[in-house]
């Protein structure tokens, strides 16, 4: 990461890396989880302070309005899909919504798996 990349910021600020709940993709559980907007300045902010370690990467062919929604609800969406680990062709209900798992798995671009 550098110096003018564009990312999205999570609510996820940040969390410890090391502990048992991180060690398990569990990082908001950890202890020492910090929270945009909550026990960090920003969320809502026009700029802000963010750890490059939990920062996703926005390409630059994605516009801003269609990005925002994957940078919370579409992250929250894609690690409760995750840890289901669903296969192709079966059906996940999600509170508020319904979608088919499909073979290209989930096109949120800036997700690590
Ligand atoms: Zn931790």
């Amino acid at each position: 990461m550098k110096e003018g990349d564009r990312v999205g910021v999570p609510w996820l600020y940040s969390a410890c890396g090391h502990c048992e709940f991180c060690l398990a993709a569990q990082e908001p559980v950890c202890a020492d989880a910090q929270f945009g907007g909550y026990t960090k300045n920003g969320g809502f902010a026009d700029f802000i302070v963010a750890d490059p370690n939990y920062v996703a990467h926005i390409p630059a062919h994605l516009v801003a309005k269609n990005a925002a929604p994957l940078i919370c609800a579409g992250i929250t969406s894609y690690k409760g899909i995750k840890q289901t680990q669903a296969r192709p062709g079966e059906w996940i209900v999600i509170s508020g919504g319904l979608i088919r798992f499909n073979r290209q798995r989930c096109a949120f671009p800036s997700v690590a798996s």
